[in-house]
């Protein structure tokens, strides 16, 4: 199921030039401008006249209606649980950090990976978003990141859904997000559970943007279990598709590794991951897993964390301990839904990320 109508950031220049058909051509460059350049809503474009305003606003409704934004306690992470037109439900996450601002965007409502320790997989599919629903969330991260005197600099596709799972759009949307928000493809990152015909399609692509593979296991038969879509694209097969993508692009792969106590931090798991990633030169992200409802397994204590990520940096690997961010807000993969429910509460703060 799609998208059940054109928002605004699904027009093309064409399209819009289509409905400002004989308006001078400048119009359309300057709606074009106010969406994309500045984001801003309809009835602040000053230089565009009162009644094609009001056609733009009409003709170009936004996708995203806010159910629920959180705060983090230290003000650096926010979260938003958006409504769409037909009231499907994703979530954003914008994260301050002192070099960089990153937002998490989501790229389908749902996810049909059912990958069994994150919240969005519990829940399973509900459909694809649209380039416009993935672009949206970025405009609207840039603008409360300006609001606080900070610059969106990255986008990651770590938010809802399986990015590869709906290529096309998340393409279109990476294009809008480089070529028209103006960021560097170098910032723009997109994470895969491991869909195998997304990255030979990235490995050809016309934009060097950043690959994340959420790996977590790097044995097939526990993989099978925790990462169902290993059953369709094992290890192996998984790995040849990666090799090819650093050969080609000569980018630094990384692989993202949710530590689970018991269930991938051992010291056999270490070995595992290390034989994996040594070939492809991969770099590590440990996170610490984020606990959901659904599975009823710890994240791996903090000083198992540290022992983990020694014993991979002897056995040769780059490995990064992600600090886990919005914890109190629930800024964990499909957690602010799933605690949400289907009540709706708006808690709106004036503190800046
Ligand atoms: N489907 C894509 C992108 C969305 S998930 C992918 O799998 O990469 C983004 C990252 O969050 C993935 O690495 C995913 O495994 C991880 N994740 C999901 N639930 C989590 C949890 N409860 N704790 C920690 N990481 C989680």
């Amino acid at each position: 199921m799609n998208a059940p109508e054109r928002s605004r950031f699904d027009w093309t220049r064409e399209d819009l030039a289509e409905l400002f058909e004989g308006e001078p051509r400048y119009r359309v460059d300057q709606v074009w401008q106010g969406l994309y350049e500045h984001g801003t809503e309809p009835d602040e474009w000053s230089n565009v006249p009162k009644a094609l305003r009001a056609r733009a606003a009409e003709a170009l409704p936004a996708a995203l209606t806010l159910a629920t934004e959180s705060v983090s306690d230290d003000g650096a992470t926010v979260k938003w649980l958006w409504n769409l037109a037909d009231g499907r439900r994703v979530e954003t996450v914008l994260m301050a950090y002192p070099d960089r601002a990153t937002v998490c965007v989501s790229s389908q409502a749902g996810c049909a990976m059912a990958c069994g320790f994150c919240a969005t997989g519990q829940a399973g599919f509900d459909r694809h978003l649209s380039t416009g629903e993935i672009v949206e969330q970025v405009v609207v991260a840039r603008r409360r990141a300006a609001q606080a005197d900070r610059r969106l600099s990255n986008v990651v596709f770590m938010g809802m859904g399986e990015p590869f799972a709906n290529y096309d759009r998340t393409w279109e949307a990476v294009h809008r997000i480089h070529d028209d928000i103006g960021i560097g493809a170098r910032h723009i990152t997109l994470s895969t559970v491991g869909v195998v015909p997304g990255i030979k399609r990235l490995t050809e692509a016309d934009l060097p943007v950043n690959l994340a593979v959420s790996l977590h296991l790097a044995n097939d038969a526990e993989r099978d279990e925790l990462v169902p879509i290993n059953r369709r694209y094992p290890l192996a097969v998984l790995a040849e598709a990666c090799d090819a993508y650093v050969e080609a692009t000569h980018r630094r792969l990384s692989f993202e590794w949710a530590l689970i106590d018991g269930v991938n931090d051992t010291d056999r798991h270490a070995r595992e991951l290390a034989d994996y990633a040594r070939p492809l030169r991969a770099h590590v992200n440990l996170i610490p897993l984020n606990p959901t409802p659904g599975y009823a397994v710890r994240g791996t204590p903090p000083r198992q964390v540290r022992v983990f990520a020694d014993r991979l940096g002897e056995l040769g690997i780059n490995a990064t301990i992600r600090r886990t961010r919005g914890t109190d807000i629930d800024a964990a993969c499909g957690q602010l839904r799933a605690s949400q429910g289907h009540t709706t509460k708006v808690t709106l703060s004036e503190r800046a990320p």
